[in-house]
């Protein structure tokens, strides 16, 4: 008898978010578009973006993907996986111990397929268990941000940051580098999607808020230890769809209600 056993699903559970960046963010993107003596480290950014009947290009955003990675990451490394793996790996290889191939092995993420990060984040593999709890959307920037953007960017929409390294002897600025970044005071707004199946508590739902909250000690994107990418994140409102007619599991409800803000940033106009 398998220890899990498949449950109905009960209904989709839409958790919006707006996401306020609070130190400049740096989402890489791809270099391809960039001229010879340009960027060396350009963001992310859309092609096209529609806001209202206008089409504009090159618009930063934050991927789902890079969202979920960090999360997931951050939530593995509270619960001590990495340590877990990197014992396993030391046990089953006592005569031929490396240390590249075991910290490549604790650093994977955890594919045990029963763990509460498993069932929320997926395994690949042939060990799923269960159907993906989340999905993440992508983040876009709200119109006010676009209008922040206009206003004190122009049409580029980002800062370019110029850092050095400095010569130990000399003192001297060495190899400056051109670092793109999504200026302080953005805000992006996207959801996580919640496929709630019959018996789901709860937990599995406070352990996303666990890593959103890890998530806003850390740090989102690259150069975090240079003080970029902290984030807020804000729980605005949620919506419960039902694929029986049946109302939210009163448990859920109340976690939800007690999370959701009210603040200007939840407010403010899409
Ligand atoms: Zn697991």
């Amino acid at each position: 008898m398998p220890n899990q056993i498949l449950k109905p699903l009960k209904g989709f559970l839409t958790l919006k978010y707006r996401i306020e960046v609070l130190t400049g963010l740096h989402i890489g993107g791809s270099k391809e578009s960039i001229e010879i003596g340009g960027i060396d480290n350009p963001v992310i950014k859309l092609k096209t973006f529609k806001l209202n009947n206008d089409i504009l290009s090159d618009v930063p955003y934050i991927p789902g993907s890079s969202l979920k990675g960090k999360i997931r990451s951050l939530l593995e490394l509270a619960k001590n996986k990495p340590v877990d793996r990197f014992k396993k790996y030391q046990e089953e290889h006592k005569e031929d111990f490396k240390w590249d191939k075991a910290i490549e092995y604790a650093g994977k993420p955890c594919d045990c397929g029963e763990c509460e990060i498993c069932r929320l984040f997926g395994t690949g593999g042939d060990k799923v268990k269960e159907p993906i709890r989340l999905r993440f959307s992508e983040f876009y920037p709200t119109k006010d941000t676009i209008e922040m953007w206009k206003t004190y960017l122009g049409e580029v929409y980002t800062e370019m940051k110029t850092e050095n390294v400095i010569n130990r002897i000399t003192s001297t600025a060495q190899h400056p580098r051109h670092t793109e970044r999504v200026i302080a005071n953005s805000i992006f707004e996207g959801d996580i999607t919640f496929r709630v199946f019959e018996d789901d508590g709860k937990e599995l739902i406070e352990t996303l808020e666990k890593g959103i909250k890890l998530l806003e000690k850390d740090y989102l994107g690259g150069s975090g230890s240079r003080g970029y990418g902290r984030v807020k994140v804000h729980f605005c409102d949620y919506e419960w769809y039902s694929t029986k007619n049946e109302d939210i599991p009163q448990e859920i409800k109340q976690v939800l209600d007690n999370w959701k803000e009210n603040t200007a940033i939840c407010t403010k106009e899409e």
